[in-house]
């Protein structure tokens, strides 16, 4: 007989599902153990590095591959002199500190997601809460907030001083139509502030928003699970409740079981626009290498931008070449890696059983 209570045929489909998941991953997981073993790999932004050198050993000693890739990125969530990511983050427009963070599961083909979230110090766990804890994807602002809070995360104050004052100063500088002045000695003291691993003049740090920053990790384990995690404070001083591509599953992030792992920073809306990472897994389960996928993906990144040009020139330089920056960070089952980036010669970070915690050269589109 068909139960009336819809939600208990849905908790009834769900527990089956979940035990069907779990079948099919421990023998997606028997198959693929022994290959995997031997090629633990994490891959992702350069700014995921000091978290790799923190759990590289336990991971590749069979560690759990969701408890390591949120390791990895919390390092940079609570690091105050990052400000593209968590605490220290900087803040829209309105100076609030808003985070978006996601996490993805190869073996459960399962995600979560923050978006616009306020006062909490690691999204990328109440991401996973999300996950394991509710039947979403996405919570975003309030909601998430307290959502957060009622899984015991504490309300804490992102807005660090140096956050602050570079949000003041780009307040004061951004027109000379309005009644803010920026000071008469402003940025003569040389103080140099952090922008990934470098030391920047304040001018350059809000000239033309300089600071896009966000983490990404990609993992495969030594059980051949495959899961990522994308956490940032967005684009700085956004336009208040934007979110951007990190907390979307396809564009900032994508797993799945079968075929790999990607991620994006830069430019959300570009990866928004064409599913990066999604598209990259695609090229991935149709045989591509990690860094051709991610060419190609460039490549089509590169044509879209062309096109909306049209209404938004800025979109492009001179040459019709995409204006923005994007990065693209892959992993492929068999434990191969490749970061590409659309132009530059930016480092990404990864590490493998040849040569653990390191960077290594992005592949760039345009020179
Ligand atoms: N992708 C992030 C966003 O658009 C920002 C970044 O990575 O720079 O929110």
């Amino acid at each position: 007989m068909e139960s009336q209570h819809p939600s208990l045929d849905r908790r009834r489909f769900l527990a089956l599902g979940a035990a069907a998941h779990a079948l099919a991953a421990s023998k997606v997981g028997a198959q693929e153990h022994e290959a995997a073993r031997d090629r633990p790999t994490l891959v992702g932004s350069a700014n995921a590095l000091p978290g790799m050198k923190q759990v590289w050993e336990s991971f590749a000693a069979g560690g759990d591959l969701l408890d390591t890739i949120l390791s990895v990125v919390k390092v940079a969530e609570a690091d105050p002199k990052d400000h593209s990511v968590g605490l220290g983050g900087l803040p829209d427009e309105d100076g609030h500190v808003t985070l978006d963070a996601a996490i993805m599961h190869g073996p459960t083909h399962n995600s979560g997601a923050v978006g616009c979230i306020e006062n909490i110090l690691h999204p990328c766990e109440v991401a996973r809460l999300v996950m394991e804890r509710t039947d979403h994807c996405l919570l975003v602002g309030p909601g998430a907030y307290r959502f957060a809070r009622a899984h015991g995360h504490p309300h804490t104050e992102l807005l660090t001083d140096e956050a602050r004052a570079i949000w003041m100063a780009w307040k004061e500088r951004m027109s000379d139509r309005d009644d803010r002045l920026a000071p008469a000695q402003d940025d003569k003291d040389g103080r140099l502030y952090d922008l990934h691993g470098e030391k920047v003049s304040l001018d350059a740090l809000i000239k033309d928003r300089a600071v896009t920053g966000t983490i990404h990790c990609s993992g495969l384990s030594t059980r051949g699970e495959v899961a990522c995690t994308t956490t940032t404070s967005g684009l700085s001083f956004k336009i208040p409740g934007r979110v951007g591509d990190s907390p979307i599953v396809g564009a900032g992030l994508y797993c799945d079981q079968e075929a790999g792992s990607a991620g994006a920073t830069g430019r959300g809306e570009a990866a928004i626009l064409a599913n990066t990472s999604f598209a990259i897994v695609e090229l991935l389960r149709q045989g591509k290498a990690p860094v051709d996928a991610g060419l190609e993906v460039l490549r089509r990144v590169a044509r879209q931008a062309a096109r909306a040009a049209k209404w938004q020139a800025a979109l492009v330089d001179e040459e019709g070449k995409p204006a923005f920056g994007l990065t693209l960070y892959i992993l492929g089952l068999d434990g191969t890696t490749a970061g590409v980036t659309l132009r530059g010669h930016g480092r990404y970070a990864v590490s493998d059983t040849q040569g653990g915690p390191r960077l290594a050269d992005l592949v760039p589109l345009y020179e």
